[in-house]
């Protein structure tokens, strides 16, 4: 078998062609959509991946405004300034960029965040919110990815889904999201026995680890579904967390790196901002 493309960047462009037409109307109410992106310190990705979400903001009419602070900033004046952007009726989304410098602690930085200005889904109270299977703003990589599977057109009920990975921004909410879809979840991780054996049970293998082609052909069963959050330089270029090449001569679909979960996951953090101005 050869894998279909599964393209979040042509996805993703069709999503943010209806964010723009959306974000028109609410401007033409008077309501201007705001995001307030918070970097803390130089890391190179991070400034990149801002400034991706800043012109992708400009592109469909989102006011976005970047507040840069240096890598000495303490606890204290970052939760000083998510205080005033939480008063700040002219920003309906605030989002920090991980990672922060070690002598802030994420937590205490999510958590600071009002849950109704909280884009990204990553505070308690969203979290817990998704956990319940309520409504919230979802986590934007995990909601591109439940898009991308949508789009597939192959019901996710009764699937079997199994997420490599178990973190908080990506791989145990993905797997809570498979779950409100009706799919059988098994979440893998480091000290998971016998990975390869449970990945080939999967129908819809979603691979987010940060381990370069980690994910092989032998590990994925005909026909699967393969979703590769994985962004990883080697040699100068990025690469997913799944052997592409021979992994599309065994799937039915499959994402690529780059081109696949990362332009949903901007597109999302669009939506989850509109949806938040329109709250508002
Ligand atoms: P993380 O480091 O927080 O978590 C990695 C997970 O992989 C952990 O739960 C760990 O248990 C598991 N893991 C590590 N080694 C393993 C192994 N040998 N076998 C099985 N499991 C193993 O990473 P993260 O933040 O979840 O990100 C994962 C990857 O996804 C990274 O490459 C990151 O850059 C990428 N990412 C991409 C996007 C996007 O928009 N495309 C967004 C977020 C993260």
């Amino acid at each position: 078998m050869t894998a279909k493309l599964l393209d979040g960047k042509r996805l993703s462009a069709e999503i943010r062609d209806s964010i723009r037409e959306e974000t028109a109307c609410l401007r033409k109410g008077g309501i201007v959509p705001g995001l307030a992106v918070i970097l803390v310190g130089d890391d190179p990705a991070s400034r990149i991946y801002v400034g991706r979400k800043a012109e992708s903001c400009l592109e469909v009419g989102i006011a976005s405004s970047l507040h840069r602070l240096p890598a000495s900033t303490s606890q204290i004046e970052l939760l000083e300034l998510i205080g005033r952007l939480n008063g700040d009726s002219s920003i309906h989304g605030i989002l920090v960029q991980l990672p922060l410098p070690p002598q802030i602690a994420p937590d205490a930085v999510l958590a600071a965040i009002r849950p109704e200005k909280d884009v990204d889904g990553f505070h308690p109270v969203n979290m817990g919110r998704l956990v319940a299977g309520l409504p919230s703003s979802r986590p934007c990589t995990p909601k591109g990815i439940l898009r991308l599977l949508k789009a597939t057109g192959i019901p996710l009920a009764g699937k079997e889904a199994v997420v490599i990975g178990r973190s908080n921004i990506v791989g145990k909410p993905v797997a809570l999201m498979l779950l409100e879809e009706n799919a059988t979840v098994t979440i893998c991780h480091s000290r998971t026995k016998d990975l390869a054996g449970q990945a080939r049970r999967a129908d819809i293998l979603v691979a987010a680890i940060g381990k370069p082609r980690l994910v092989t052909a032998d590990m994925i069963k005909e026909g699967a579904v393969v979703i590769d959050v994985g962004i990883n330089r080697l040699e100068g270029r990025l690469v997913g967390d799944v052997d592409y090449g021979p992994a599309a001569q065994k799937a039915s679909w499959i994402t690529p790196v780059p081109g696949g979960v990362g332009p949903m996951t901007i597109a999302m953090l669009l939506e989850n901002t509109l949806e938040l101005a329109r709250k508002h």
